[in-house]
């Protein structure tokens, strides 16, 4: 048998919830299905000492604050206690673990979801599956012949398993500089970079970037082309532990090597540097694979949305992604804008009237 909702959510990490405070004011009946055994999204996934780039009380989804107010950077366990406690304040409907496969047009307008715990029907479907599922690494020649270990940061647990090694970092963003601060205190550290890392100054913090966003955001309403501030959201924000690599003098990041060789990196110059690991802060893509039998996810891997709209199925919409669905929409405090403006164009176009409604269980 299959169930139905009004509207069904993928994903129960920050945006799928954020979108489930919303829904659960409009009457409309809605439940989200996570792949995850507990709540917390991908912050289960994150390092042990990932701290937020922005003070807690910029890093709140709406409704109810994150605990630190303005003066303390939340780290990894102090977010999915959070997401814990909001998911259990606000008794979102999420089932988990349920992995949607594929999302599918059926008969009589609605959207099919198809589970591995059963299939749910439903007359729009929002997609909030974050990135953390699509680690990016970028090609370089002789990577398969290099004899190292290979982490993507999303796999990074903490610094242990390199201490005493020789560690080639790659990437420019936060990510890659937080980890490179914190495995140049155990290990021989090369940071590489595309472009030189920017950072932020010691009292800007990632409110800034939100800052930034919002004033982006306001200048297309407006129909003003957005001043372009230097950096973006990848500036790096100087946590504490940055300000203290800072003072070891290690945040310098070298242009990226030319290729691999078996026990380390060749640069452009033609010398080399032994490596015997390399740790990949190069970001993530979209996690869109259970979008495919829809046939709406471009070469560049995202979707063409009006707003969070898809263009070409207007019953999907896309939530949390960053950039594409909206800016700084793939940060806490900015996904909740997006989940609200989401919300209120599905409620209007769903005549919907206020309220909490049930799903219709699979029989
Ligand atoms: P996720 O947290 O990835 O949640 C998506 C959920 O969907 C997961 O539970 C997943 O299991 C589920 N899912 C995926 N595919 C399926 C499927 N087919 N079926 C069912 N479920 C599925 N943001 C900030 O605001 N401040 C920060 O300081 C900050 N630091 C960051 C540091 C790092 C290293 C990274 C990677 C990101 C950081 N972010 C930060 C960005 C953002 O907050 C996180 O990426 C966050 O996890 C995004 O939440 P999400 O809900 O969009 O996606």
């Amino acid at each position: 048998m299959t169930g139905h909702a009004d509207v069904v959510v993928i994903g129960g990490g920050q945006a799928g919830l954020a979108l489930g405070y919303h829904l659960r004011r409009t009457g409309l009946t809605f439940l989200i299905l996570d792949a995850e055994d507990a709540p917390g999204g991908a912050w289960r996934h994150a390092w042990r000492s990932l701290r937020l780039f922005s003070p807690a009380a910029w890093s709140s989804l709406p409704g109810w604050p994150l605990n630190g107010g303005e003066t303390t950077y939340p780290g990894r366990d102090d977010v999915v206690g959070y997401l814990t406690r909001y998911e259990a304040r606000y008794e979102l409907p999420v089932r988990r673990p349920v992995t949607v496969r594929s999302v599918e047009r059926a008969g009589d307008g609605v959207l099919l979801a198809r589970t591995d715990r059963g299939d749910w029907t439903a007359r729009m479907v929002v997609s909030a599956t974050g990135t953390w599922r699509h680690p990016y690494v970028p090609h370089y020649p002789g990577r398969e012949a290099f004899r190292g270990a290979q982490v993507h940061s999303g796999a990074y647990e903490g610094p242990e398993s390199f201490a005493g090694k020789r560690v080639v970092v790659v990437g420019g963003g936060n990510s890659g500089a937080q980890i490179l601060a914190e495995l140049s205190e155990v290990a021989d550290t090369t940071w590489v970079s595309e472009r030189p890392p920017v950072f932020l100054p010691d009292e800007v913090d990632g409110r800034v970037l939100f800052h930034r966003a919002t004033a982006r955001i306001k200048a297309l309403q407006e129909g003003r082309a957005p001043e372009i501030p230097a950096g973006g959201l990848g500036d790096i924000v100087m946590v504490p532990p940055m300000a203290a690599a800072r003072d070891r003098g290690v945040l310098h990041a070298r242009r990226p090597f030319a290729r691999f060789g078996e026990t380390g990196v060749v640069w452009r110059d033609g010398t080399a540097t032994g490596a015997d690991a390399v740790i990949w802060c190069t970001g993530f893509r979209p996690a869109l694979d259970h979008l495919a039998c829809l046939d709406v996810v471009g070469p560049d891997g995202t979707v063409a949305v009006d707003g969070t709209r898809s263009v070409r199925e207007p019953r999907l919409w896309l939530v949390g992604y960053g950039g594409w669905t909206g800016p700084a929409s793939a940060t806490l405090i900015g996904v909740g804008r997006s989940a609200r403006e989401t919300v209120r164009r599905i409620a209007a176009e769903l005549g919907a009237e206020g309220g909490q409604g049930v799903p219709t269980p699979p029989g």
